[in-house]
């Protein structure tokens, strides 16, 4: 006898709302109707374990079809079937009423059910003007029945024949959702949501080439993998098993992953799955969001934001768990306890699993290592606890390409690059070739130096430095090699405080004008061996450059600084002395002059200042005022006068200029019109 009812529904039109609500995420009605069929066979199978169920279990696949005439998909399963009081009690109650408390529940954020489950059978309704379903018990003697609903509240019930045990659900899909009759559409959907099911899901039948044309075979074809890779025991498994399930997850991806992870929890929380370490070597962005998240083997998302720390999210694979809550917003998410818990544990396998290759394939983990390092430095930089593992297995690459842990380096370097303050300074470059005559030029004095050229060493070395009180990095440009591990007090320089502004004229008149980079001329006691002039730029200055540029509260504050340069001039080289002995007869005539107007200005001034040097403000008259203040203005021309002398003379000095065009183009810093410059004077130098 068929019997009509009204679904437990407060709100008359639910359907509509449902369909406008969860518009963006139709099309997991699909996952939603499989996985429920998928639940009913897992559970007609339990039976038969126990022995309940005394018939033979028979063919359990899932079978999807398309039938675009009809306009119908149907969805059959040979599960558990339901008997009219449990189509009663699951769907017209339960399931209904679910979604009526659902809607309240989350009417005001539609992100918290995007993408996630608890919409259960109903979410049929986002795609389908009516629905049937035609359920058949497990249990002995049961009849069929048959259900149908057309989205009002309203639904019909009756008896009805059905030859075999199970489920068919049969959406009669409404108009606007007519792409859902595609054959391709569906099979991507379920490709995308059922590939890894517990059962097997069959959608059409193999095809096969006869006569001209493809026509179906009698074979399902199966679209799932009913026990993907991450169910399997970790022992029984080889490393090519591991390389191709990366391949099937991720066909379009060519290169191997470096290592994977096997993780296989059940207390306190259950959690399986395997994570891949992709290569990254620059660009991080590409390789985000590619774990994708199941819960018993049905795909959730590939969005895991919120489940895994951030710098996890770089790793590729799969997790499957039950215990991750999906029906709530992603902020909540992370409060959660157990998804914190899941997280921590994730996050230890990933340093053990270093740890295990640190100590036991160290070889090849230095192979990998580049490939690997930027992943592991942005994990320490991003998690402290992260940070506190990996520190002892995070490799540092000298300029010779070995690989060594801080504690290996420290004990290497110690003797040789412990400055007079106990300090053990770490040489580093960013680049082998620009700065190839410093690293040259360290190793001459024994020193080692590391190559740090990420994106992310200027801010990772201020880590380490900061967590390492004995240790400081410095690039090897940013000082004199003396000055970079000062182990004594620096010799004293032979120059007066005259001599060296007088050349600091000379020198400095000749650097480049044109560039964004101020210039600040030094001398230095250097040996006669050593360089004549180094250009060299401030360790702190220029890291925090580094680091602006990779954005950050002080970026644009420190991107807009110029860069300011040292010039270093080597007082001992021999070059420099003849340049300062020339300089000094070449001017001779005119600073002697300059100095006798001087001498006359300079003792007034004296005996004027020691006039008043007792006298209060107001005891001073105006007329001492106006002589001091005409004194000081004379002095001052003088001294200007005094060094466009010099400038002059370098002017004319094409050594000064050549000396610093080396030690720009040791640095790299030698470009355009100054290079050619440069070349055409050197040509002079060499014919002369
Ligand atoms: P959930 O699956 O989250 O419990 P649903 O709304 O999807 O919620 O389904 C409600 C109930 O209807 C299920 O718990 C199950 O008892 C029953 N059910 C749904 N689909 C089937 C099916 N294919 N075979 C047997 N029972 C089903």
């Amino acid at each position: 006898m068929a019997t009509t009812g009204k679904i437990g529904v407060t709100s008359e039109n639910i359907f509509p709302v449902i369909k406008k609500f969860l518009y963006s995420e139709q099309e997991i009605f699909l996952r939603e109707l499989v996985s429920n069929a998928v639940d009913a066979t897992t559970k007609v199978k339990a039976l038969a374990r126990k022995g309940d169920l005394k018939e033979d279990l028979g063919d359990l696949t899932v079978r999807v079809n398309v039938d675009k005439d009809k306009k119908t998909i149907t969805i059959s399963d040979h599960g558990i079937g339901m008997t009219s009081e449990e189509v009663d009690k699951y769907i017209n109650q339960i399931a209904f009423s679910s979604a009526g408390d659902f809607l309240e529940k989350y009417k005001d954020s539609i992100d918290a059910i995007i993408g996630h489950f608890g919409l259960g059978f109903y979410s049929a309704f986002m795609v389908s003007e009516k629905v049937d379903i035609i359920t058949k018990s497990w249990q002995p003697d049961s009849k069929a029945v048959k259900w149908s609903c057309d989205g009002s509240p309203e639904y019909q019930m009756e008896e009805t024949e059905k030859a075999e045990r199970g489920t068919d659900i049969i959406l009669h899909i409404d108009n606007d959702s007519a792409e859902y009759l595609e054959d391709a559409k569906i099979e991507g959907l379920l490709k995308k949501y059922c590939m890894f099911l517990p059962v097997p899901i069959a959608f059409g039948k193999i095809k096969e080439w006869k006569e001209d044309k493809y026509v179906d075979t009698d074979k399902d074809k199966v679209i799932n993998d009913t026990e993907p890779l991450w169910t399997k025991k970790p022992s029984e498994l080889k490393d090519e098993d591991y390389k191709n399930f990366y391949k099937k997850l991720y066909p379009s991806t060519f290169e191997d992953p470096l290592f994977n992870i096997h993780l296989n929890v059940d207390y306190p929380f259950t959690l399986t799955g395997i994570l891949y370490f992709p290569k990254i070597r620059t660009n991080l962005e590409i390789q985000k969001n590619k774990i994708q998240l199941y819960c018993n083997q049905v795909y959730v998302t590939d969005n895991v934001e919120g489940i895994v720390p951030e710098f996890l999210t770089l790793l590729h694979g799969v997790l499957d768990s039950p215990d991750i809550p999906l029906n709530v917003s992603r902020s909540y998410l992370q409060s959660d306890s157990n998804v914190k818990k899941i997280s921590n544990h994730i996050t230890k396998k990933v340093a053990d699993k270093l740890t295990d290759i640190f100590k036991n394939q160290r070889e090849d983990l230095e192979k990998k290592w580049d490939d690997l390092r930027l992943f592991i430095q942005y994990g320490m930089l991003t998690n402290d606890k992260f940070y506190e593992s990996a520190k002892d297995f995070f490799l540092y690459k000298n300029t010779e390409d070995k690989y060594f842990t801080l504690d290996e380096y420290k004990n290497i370097i110690k003797a040789n690059q412990t400055d007079k303050n106990n300090t053990i300074i770490i040489l580093y470059a960013t680049n082998k070739e620009d700065q190839y005559s410093f690293i040259s030029a360290a190793k001459e004095k024994g020193y080692d130096v590391l190559i740090l050229d990420s994106a992310f060493d200027s801010h990772f070395i201020n880590q380490v430095e900061q967590k390492n009180s004995d240790v400081r990095f410095m690039r090897v440009d940013s000082d004199t090699l003396d000055k970079l591990i000062r182990k004594e007090d620096a010799p004293k320089s032979t120059l007066t405080d005259t001599e060296k502004s007088d050349l600091s004229a000379v020198f400095n008149s000749q650097t480049p004008k044109n560039s964004n980079k101020n210039f600040t001329v030094e001398f230095d006691t250097l040996s006669a061996d050593d360089m004549p002039v180094l250009i060299t730029q401030s360790e702190f200055m220029r890291r925090m450059k580094d680091m602006g540029k990779m954005g950050g509260p002080e970026s644009s504050f420190y991107n807009n600084l110029p860069d300011n340069l040292n010039l270093v001039v080597n007082e001992n080289h021999p070059i420099v002395k003849s340049i300062i002995a020339d300089a000094k007869s070449a001017t001779a005539a005119d600073v002697t002059k300059l100095e006798d107007e001087l001498k006359p200005l300079k003792s007034d001034l004296e005996s004027l200042e020691k006039l008043t040097k007792d006298k209060k403000e107001e005891e001073i008259s105006t007329e001492e005022k106006t002589k001091k203040e005409e004194l000081q203005k004379k002095i001052s021309d003088l001294e200007s006068k005094r060094k466009e002398v010099f400038e002059k003379y370098a002017g004319g000095n094409k050594l000064v200029k050549q000396l610093i065009d080396l030690a720009l183009l040791a640095n790299n810093m030698l470009r355009g019109e100054d290079l050619t410059k440069f070349v055409k004077r050197s040509v002079e130098f060499i014919g002369k």
